[in-house]
């Protein structure tokens, strides 16, 4: 599944707040798909939401905009707390909208023979699709101003991750793609250089 590689930010909620950098809305193919890949539906689960598209488009072009403002709100408060900044606390509320609505319980599921916990909602509307992504950006303020919160170093990307890594000094969101493409340019750079002194 070549789409698991973009997520990379280590969170549930930044990889969502990362959907965003395509610069485009999110249509409802790609929102279940990413819900698959992080986990959140099982793929059977998904082959029941995608043909509400069709089946109900109203409601799903709801839920889109509502979770269009909770990304926005999202990708605001990380901007934030990446730059080590503090938000205004009304920013929360698009968060808070949505734990209060999607009461719910974890269970214990078998996805491609990993156990995972899996987030099974009362809920009976959609907006419990949100609800694990809620609850992981509420985990993240919790952890206050001091939350490893990054963005990548290649001004072009600026994708968001949780760095984790031992010596908290990670830079890129992936040392495949921007790391490399940096240090190239770099060695580039430093050829360049030398060449003109010689
Ligand atoms: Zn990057």
């Amino acid at each position: 599944m070549a789409r698991s590689s973009s997520l990379i930010a280590g969170r549930l909620a930044l990889d969502f707040a990362n959907t965003a950098s395509a610069g485009r809305d999110l249509s409802w193919e790609e929102f279940v798909s990413f819900l698959v890949d992080a986990h959140v539906v099982t793929e059977e689960r998904a082959s029941r939401l995608r043909p509400l598209l069709a089946a109900e488009p109203q409601t799903i072009d709801t839920v889109l905009l509502k979770t269009l403002r909770f990304r926005e709100s999202l990708r605001a408060i990380f901007a934030a707390v990446s730059a080590r900044k503090s938000f205004p606390r009304n920013w929360v509320e698009p968060i808070n909208d949505i734990l209060r609505i999607t009461e719910g319980h974890d269970e214990l599921t078998l996805q491609l023979e990993a156990w995972r916990l899996q987030f099974m909602a009362r809920e009976s509307g959609l907006e419990w699709l949100l609800a694990a992504i809620a609850r992981s950006a509420a985990e993240l303020i919790v952890e206050g101003p001091e939350a490893p919160i990054r963005r990548c170093a290649n001004p072009a990307c600026r994708l968001f991750f949780y760095d984790d890594s031992r010596t908290h000094r990670r830079r890129w969101c992936s040392m495949s793609s921007c790391g490399n493409r940096h240090k190239v340019a770099a060695f580039l750079r430093r050829r360049t250089t030398r060449r003109r002194d010689e």
